[in-house]
């Protein structure tokens, strides 16, 4: 069982994981829309994961018998001044969302809810994994400055890529 403050932080979270999955839609349509397909393609796939995240919560809150509430989604960032300045906003949101899971655990520590705090574990790894991923792509995009052949070429890498989520 889950005490009424864990069950009301875990929805939270679950509404934070939905909001990351409409950002990763915003960018995927402003990739879209700069014909850059390869990056669009890539945020559908990050908007996938976080959409797997929110089912991660919404069958653990199930699992200890806890009621899955939902909230609502307000409208996500949908503008950005270039492909640099859109995945800096991806980092800045994925920050975001780590230092959340960090207070979730201490929240789930403080309670001694262990159940809670090690179901947790798998999203620490997770972010550590999400932050270092975009981080390489801010390097790249960086490396690349002005150069279009170089930002086509990262386009068709980022096409490529799969969803990278670390082991359960
Ligand atoms: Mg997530």
């Amino acid at each position: 069982m889950l005490n009424k403050q864990i069950i009301g932080a875990l929805n939270d979270q679950l509404n934070v994981e939905l909001g990351a999955a409409y950002s990763y839609l915003a960018l995927a349509a402003y990739f879209d829309k700069a014909s850059l397909k390869g990056f669009a393609r890539w945020m559908k796939v990050q908007g996938q994961e976080e959409m797997d995240h929110a089912n991660r919560l919404y069958e653990f809150i199930n699992e200890r018998e806890g009621s899955v509430e939902l909230q609502s989604i307000s409208a996500p960032s949908q503008t950005w001044s270039s492909p640099r300045n859109a995945i800096e906003y991806a980092l800045t949101e994925e920050k975001e969302v780590s230092r959340k899971i960090d207070g979730l655990v201490e929240l789930a520590a403080g309670a001694r809810d262990h159940a809670t705090e090690a179901f947790l574990q798998w999203f620490i790894r997770e972010q550590v994994e999400e932050e270092a991923t975009i981080n390489d792509v801010v390097q790249q995009l960086e490396l690349i400055g002005e150069d279009n052949n170089g930002l086509f070429l990262l386009d068709r890498d980022m096409g490529q890529r799969g969803a990278k989520t670390v082991e359960a």
